[in-house]
């Protein structure tokens, strides 16, 4: 089932330029009643439920109900981010909660390097990788056959 906001939980994204749920959807599904300053999805159909909005709202207005493969028929699911981890809250039709903890990166947030000890020398318009051949431990000659 496509996703659903919640308008008692919405906030609008506190009247942003653009809500996080319009920032993240990939279909560009979500969109913002300017009158109300409630999200909704504009087509569910084309919802392909891959719960980017629901991870990404700040208020947890936002619901999916998953398919059976991977939760109960009817149960609702809702991540809460933190820094490090997913706490994914399934709620079955009963009423009954189980709640799952999955860690989500393995670099403390804001200290990834991007580029992975390689450096750029290389012109930006070449079909090559920055950092190949270096990192595939080979050189050019083999790479162009
Ligand atoms: S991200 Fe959440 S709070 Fe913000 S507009 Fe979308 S549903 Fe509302
Ligand atoms: S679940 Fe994915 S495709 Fe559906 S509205 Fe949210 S972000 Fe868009």
């Amino acid at each position: 089932m496509p996703s659903f906001v919640n308008p008692e939980k919405c906030d609008g994204c506190k009247a942003l330029d653009k809500t996080a749920c319009q920032y993240i959807c990939p279909n560009d599904l979500m969109t913002l009643d300017k009158e109300t300053m409630k999200a909704f999805n504009l087509e569910p159909d084309m919802c392909w439920e891959c719960y980017s909005c629901v991870k990404i709202c700040p208020t947890q207005a936002i619901e999916v109900r998953g398919y059976a493969d991977f939760c109960p028929m009817g149960a609702t699911v809702s991540p809460m981010r933190s820094t490090d981890s997913i706490m994914w809250t399934v709620k079955f039709r009963n009423g009954m909660l189980k709640r799952f903890k999955f860690p989500i990166r393995t670099t403390p947030e804001g200290q990834a390097d991007p580029a992975a000890g390689y450096t750029f020398d290389g012109d930006i318009n070449d079909e090559i990788l920055f950092n190949e051949p270096d990192c595939i431990g080979t050189d050019l000659f083999t790479l162009g056959g």
